[in-house]
């Protein structure tokens, strides 16, 4: 199918501007009368630093640790928990998150039920922070799910059943490491493998040593040329790769709609895909989006990346960064909706504060908790 990208720029550029301003959940504050009477909505918020139980390599970068800072609202005698995962390579940091979130003032709204409201404002007091406001969306779409009883799976119509497998990472290394790696996965359905750097063939030759297991793959920019791109993505389909994301640079924007239009299967954008507004953009360009809640802002914003998309035809995976079961658990919600789910990151830290959705022979189990479903350990 060819896309007409072009005229369909000009057409989402002039809709961009006009979004109305909704706030669906507000009116059910009415149904908890004196709940909300004089007690102030509060925000605590605290950093803390990730372990991780494997050196991460990607294309562009390797690390140990990744900082997130942890979040709390309370209201109406309950807590809701969120939280912002920062790996270093997308600019934000313990200093840039905590400072942004001094900035947020949660008191001054009548009930956490204004989620629309509360969190357009707060997505305005400075561009990006993505992440600091993921961590206060989440904090609050949990405690909204507290006061109602309610998982946000059910408050969205999903069913909890129809849950995909996540994929889980195998980082690049040695082929021996790589081969362990790849041996103790084996709880895992798909395997998802980063490319980009000098030894691609060799990464999914190791791992067709040992599995037969579909792969999906990252190239994270990594590739330039989209001639060579297109080869390599033959050979990778020859070898049961089901799956790729971002082949190319993001900017390579014409370059990326013709591989698109020629690849045998699925080209995902995720750097080049950011936020709502880009949605729109994506189409022609990508056959679907890699939604995460660090970049979008959280799970309101995800929640509408995903409506769209599905409504414009395109393809949906949901990702993550490292991130404890918190941010995971809220990424869950929406995984019944999407084609790829990529949510191992809890499983590759040591040091996880929370317990929350889990992985069970390799798919995605969510608890039957209101809220985003966690509880603290
Ligand atoms: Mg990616």
């Amino acid at each position: 199918m060819k896309f007409h990208r072009r005229d369909f720029l000009k057409t989402s550029a002039a809709a961009a501007g006009t979004l109305a301003l909704s706030d669906p959940y507000a009116a059910l504050a009415a149904s908890f009368p004196g709940a909300f009477s004089g007690e102030k909505i509060k925000l605590s918020f605290r950093p803390y630093t990730l372990e991780l139980k494997h050196v991460f390599t990607v294309a562009v970068s390797s690390r140990t640790t990744t900082p997130v800072v942890l979040t709390e609202i309370t209201c109406s005698g309950r807590t809701g928990y969120g939280e912002a995962s920062m790996p270093p390579y997308l600019g934000e940091s313990h200093a840039s998150v905590l400072n942004f979130l001094a900035q947020v003032d949660v008191s001054k709204y009548e009930n956490p039920f204004q989620l629309e409201t509360i969190l357009s404002d707060i997505d305005a007091i400075a561009p990006g922070n993505t992440a600091a406001k993921a961590s206060v969306d989440i904090a609050l779409h949990d405690l909204v799910g507290k006061i109602l009883g309610q998982p946000w799976y059910n408050i969205w119509g999903f069913n909890k059943e129809k849950t995909p497998c996540t994929s889980f990472t195998i980082g690049i290394d040695t082929p021996e490491i790589v081969r362990q790696k790849t041996r103790e996965a084996k709880e895992f359905k798909v395997l998802k493998v980063k490319l980009g750097r000098d030894n691609d063939k060799e990464m999914i030759e190791t791992i067709r040593s040992v599995t037969d297991t579909p792969i999906t793959t990252d190239v994270n920019q990594g590739w330039k040329d989209k001639n060579l791109a297109l080869e390599m993505i033959h050979w990778l389909k020859d070898r049961g790769v089901v799956m790729i994301e971002q082949p190319l640079p993001k900017e390579q924007i014409d370059d990326l709609a013709w591989l698109t239009e020629r690849s045998p299967i699925p080209v995902i954008g995720d750097e080049g895909v950011q936020r709502l507004a880009d949605v729109k953009k994506a189409l022609g360009v990508y056959h679907g989006i890699n939604i995460k809640l660090m970049k979008c802002t959280g799970m309101r914003e995800a929640h509408k990346m995903l409506t769209l998309a599905r409504s414009l035809g395109m393809k949906v995976m949901i990702g993550c960064m490292t991130e404890t079961s918190c941010a995971i658990s809220a990424a869950s919600h929406l995984s019944p909706m999407v084609d790829w789910a990529d949510l191992d990151g809890a499983l590759l830290i040591r040091n996880d504060v929370y317990d929350g959705t889990k992985v069970i022979d390799g798919k995605i189990t969510l608890m039957d908790r209101p809220g985003i479903g966690v509880v603290k350990v």
